[in-house]
Parts: structure tokens; sequence; C-alpha cells
């Protein structure tokens, strides 16, 4: 009965539509009716890549051609891109071998951890107790024991559990021990839950969490009875070994008389998704070769299986304001600059992206399959939750990346907005992708509330007035944007949130560059007077080596630095064009 009403309503909307959305002036009704659709539950909730984010992204592109943009992709108004969606289970196998010979049984005895590199590998195991190695809370389970080429089998979590906030808490992360036990040259890592799930001893399921994998390490999970049975060989008892090094905070670590030969195979299993971008061509001889682009995520949680706040039966999480409001604002500006065209020296895309949920995706796949040269694009507006402006109050950030932006923000508020600026370039949405390509960015956002990433986001809620108010302000930034003789400059900020490993505070003063994919830790530039800075480092260099961690991308040099402690010197190796240098880095406090 609901679905019958529904396409009813949904037919009447549609007629209704064409007396009111195409006056090319940014007005709530057609605010209001956009939102109405994007978030309506015939969308479902808009998840990347399914059927109903197709139907979104063609909405958008009809909106587009109706204004008159020309396509933004090679005569399409789509981009398809692809990411990977979801992860199963290929084949594995696990085997110890001491006098006998132990088959273990995938889904039952052990398990592939999300994470896991696809590898076969083969050694001696070795019981490494907690897997934790940390100098200055002098706690080391690798103390004096080689695991070069071998498979160390450790418990999950740390030696001190019964403390809060313990010290060794940041190093109980499952990923963080894999990366630990690979740089000690370990050829793979089997964890052990410890023995307060000894009555629940289940072992992980394979979800996907959208991160990538630990490469060079195979990592499986096996029943706590396994272990159990090895060490029994040699007259030991698991939960008196887990015991011991809790109450002593001791490590206990040995080579167990037997060898593992593990598979490790996650298939990472590819689905398509899409952008949607306009192109609105100026016509100035000087100017209309660069570009301002102004963009918005479309997507949202669907269903809400990740990233839900929300506990209850499966529902549908409409994202009226996380982010149909954004969109709209996309669809509001294309159609009012359209009608302004001539009057515009500088280009405009507009651009509505997908997967941004799941990690900035889609925008990350258009800036480095750009329909022009990146370096032609002056600027970025992103919106993303402009749709509940309460007592005039709008949030800016990006604010820092462009040394006029606040005055321009200033001069162009006649709207009596409370306005808090925010410098960091690099943020939870699209904006960030651009600034990746040192474009200077502005994001609206209008705050986060108790609906956000629940069913209850619905378009209702939206207060269209308001919005209609951000737009014409965003419209007056952007003109001036447009207009201005000089394109704005673009300032390197440093991005405060150096990850949850920091316990210390420590200091180093990189700007990550997140273009393209590198083995290593790209720069995008240093802050100036930072540790980076004086040790000589520059923008384009990869970090490859951090003291004796190897880093693969920007969570294991996070992850790195958090071992350290203002006043640490650190050799870095670095790859800098075809030359791999040492330079020493003298840690700060922030
Ligand atoms: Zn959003």
């Amino acid at each position: 009965m609901k679905k019958l009403v529904l396409i009813i309503f949904a037919s009447l909307q549609v007629a209704s539509f064409s007396q009111v959305v195409d006056s090319p002036e940014i007005t709530k009704e057609e605010i209001y009716q956009h939102i109405k659709y994007l978030a309506s539950d015939e969308l479902e909730g808009r998840f990347t890549g399914t059927e109903q984010c197709r139907i979104a992204a063609e909405y958008i592109a009809k909106e587009f051609e109706k204004a008159g943009l020309q396509p933004a992709f090679n005569g399409s108004y789509i981009q398809e891109f692809p990411f990977i969606s979801d992860i199963k289970l290929g084949d594995n196998f696990c085997e110890l071998i001491n006098e006998e010979k132990i088959s273990l049984k995938v889904n039952n005895d052990f398990t592939p951890l999300p994470f896991s590199d696809n590898l076969t590998v083969e050694g001696k195991l070795i019981f490494a107790g907690f897997g934790i190695s940390s100098k200055e809370n002098n706690y080391d389970d690798y103390e004096n024991i080689d695991v070069k080429d071998k498979i160390v089998i450790v418990f999950r979590n740390h030696p001190d559990i019964n403390t809060p906030h313990s010290p060794l808490e940041q190093f109980a992360g499952l990923r963080y021990k894999a990366t630990v036990a690979r740089d000690k040259g370990a050829a793979g890592i089997i964890f052990v839950n410890t023995s307060d799930k000894k009555d629940d001893d289940q072992l992980f399921k394979l979800v996907y969490d959208g991160a990538a994998k630990v490469k060079g390490i195979s990592v499986i999970q096996i029943k706590r009875d396994v272990l159990q049975k090895l060490l029994s060989k040699i007259k030991l008892d698991a939960e008196e070994l887990e015991k011991q090094i809790t109450e002593n905070k001791k490590p206990i670590s040995f080579e167990l008389n037997t060898t593992a030969k593990i598979k490790t195979e996650v298939i990472e299993v590819e689905s398509i998704s899409w952008n949607v971008g306009g192109l609105l061509k100026a016509n100035d001889e000087k100017l209309s070769d660069e570009y301002l682009a102004i963009g918005a995520h479309f997507d949202h949680l669907g269903w809400g299986k990740q990233n839900s706040l929300y506990q209850g039966e499966p529902a549908i999480h409409n994202g009226a304001d996380d982010n149909a409001s954004g969109t709209t604002g996309v669809l509001e500006l294309s159609e009012k600059f359209a009608f302004e065209k001539n009057n515009l020296k500088r280009s405009i895309f507009f651009f509505a992206f997908s997967g941004e949920e799941l990690g900035l995706l889609g925008s990350n796949y258009l800036v480095n399959h750009f329909p022009v040269p990146t370096e032609k694009v002056v600027s970025m507006i992103n919106m993303d939750m402009i749709g509940r402006l309460k007592d005039s109050s709008l949030i800016v950030y990006g604010t820092g990346t462009s040394s006029n932006w606040k005055n321009t923000l200033n001069d162009k508020n006649s709207f009596g907005f409370k306005l808090t600026f925010n410098d960091e370039g690099f943020g939870p949405s699209d904006h960030s992708s651009f600034y990746g390509k040192k474009i200077p960015v502005l994001f609206f956002f209008t705050g986060t509330h108790s609906d956000y990433h629940k069913p209850s986001d619905d378009y209702d809620k939206i207060n269209s007035d308001g919005q209609e108010k951000i737009l014409k302000y965003i419209h007056s930034v952007a003109t001036e944007i447009i207009n201005s003789e000089n394109k704005p400059d673009y300032l390197a900020v440093e991005r405060k949130d150096s990850g949850r490993m920091t316990a210390s505070r420590v200091w180093v003063g990189t700007i990550p560059d997140f273009a393209g994919d590198v083995d290593g830790y790209k720069l995008g530039g240093v802050t100036e007077g930072s540790p980076a800075a004086l040790a000589g480092l520059k923008a384009g260099d990869i970090i490859t080596k951090f003291g004796d961690k190897k880093i693969s991308n920007i969570y294991d040099f996070t992850y790195a630095i958090g071992n350290y402690k203002p006043g640490d010197k650190v050799k870095v190796l670095i790859k800098r064009a075809d030359q791999e240098l040492e330079v020493e880095l003298e840690l700060k406090a922030r």
C-alpha cells in the first residue's frame, strides 16, 4: 500500500515540478522539491553503486541538461568509476605440523582477517604474547626473539586490559599488531581471543571495513582450543600463560615446535558507481580556460548497513540534509549561473559525487580523471549538509587555503550569517580530494545534529528558507571568484588530525598528497619551521621508512609516529625522484 501511494505521489510531483523548477532563480520552493525527491523512499537512500544511486545520477544529469550545461565527460554527464564494494572468502587453508598434522577448517577453526594480504606462507610458529613492542612503556613481546620469516601467534587486546586508558591500549589494534609483526620480518600473524571471551570464542566476520589491506603479511584468527592443543604438547596452558603475562606485565615469548602452512585469500569485489558533471563554458578571451568547481555528494547510506548511527530494524536512511541539501545546492547554482552565462569570465564545473560516504571515492576518482588539467581549476566550493540552518550559524571550512578567503566571505555576508571559520583544507568531505591537488577550497556546512546518519534525516526537517539564503550567499562568493582579475592563491594548511595513535602529540609537520597510488607516504608539502621542513623534506618526497617501520601509506605513517615522543630523533628514508635519501628528523611537541 505504501508503495502504491508513493508511485502516485511521485508522478504528481513531476507534474508540479515543471511549474516551479524552470525559474532560474534560487528559490526555497525549488530547494524543497529537489530535496523531497532526492530524499524520498523511492530512492532508498542512494547507496553508492545501487540502482537508486544511478537513478539519482540520471535525475541530476537531466537537470544539468535542462539548465543548459554541457556534459563534462567526453559528451556524457555521467562518469563511471570502479570501487571495492565488498570482500569475500577465497581459497584459504591453515595446517599446523608437529609430530602430527592438524588441518584447520576455515570458518570453523580459523578465518582470514578482512585486511589480510593474499599470500601463501610457511614458517615456524612463535608465540609472541600480545604482539606488542613499545620501548617507552618498557614492554616488548618481541624482545630476544627472532621472527624473521616465521609466523607469530598472539593474543588480542593488551596485558593491561584492567587499567582504563592504559598506554598499551594504543598498540592493541589488530591492523597495528599486523604491521608490527610484518616490520619485524614475520610472514604471518595469528590472532587468538583472550580468555575473557572464552565462552564466546567467536571468529571474526569477514566484513569489508573500507580500508586498504596490510600488505606483505598473512593474517588469520584461530580458535583458542587450537592454541591450547599446541600448548598441551609442551605442557602449557593458554589461560595460565595469559594470566602470567597480564599479572606480571612481563612478556613470555618462545618458539613452538610447530610449523604452520597458511594460505590467505580475501577477494575484493569490484563494483561501479557514478559521478555527474556539467560544464558552463564562459566566453572571456583571457579567463574562460580557468575553472571554478562547485560540488556536493549525492550518495547516502541506503539502508544503513555501514556508518549508520541508528540502532533498530533496517530502515531507509533518506539523507535529506546529508546530502540531498548540498546536491540541490549544485542544481540551483547551476541553473542560476547558466542564466548569467554571458556575464561570466571563468568557466564553471558542476559536480555531484557518489562514494563519499564510503570514503570520498567518487571525488577522489574524479580529480585523478579530470576533464581538464586540474591546474586549470582555480578553486573548489563544496556543500555537504547545508539544509539545517539554525540561528543563522554557518560554518565554513578551508578558510586558510587561500589568503583572501576570509575577506571575501565577510564582505559578501549581507545575509547576517554568524560565520565560523575553520582553516583546514582537508576535512571529512569531497573538498579534501581537490585540496589534495593543491586547489584552494571552501566547504559550507550548517553543522551536525541528532538525525545525522539516521533514518530520521528527512526532508520535512529542512530549513529551505535558510538554504535559499546560503545558496544566494555562495552564489555571490562564487561570482567574486569567477570574475575577479586574479585567481585565488593556494596556501598549504597543515593537517591537525595526525591520527589516533599519537598519544604523545608528536609534531612532524607533513602535508599529505592524496593524488595517485604510491607505495609510501607522499608529501604535498611541509609546514614552515616544522621538524619535516628542518630535516629538508619537501613536496613530492615519498616517505618509505620511518625509524624501523616500513611506510606504505599515510596510515602506516600515522601508526609509526605514535611510537615516538617529542625530542626523539628518527631516521627517515625517502624517495625523491629516482634517488633514495636518508634524513634525520627531530620530533617536536605540538
Ligand atoms: Zn555528507
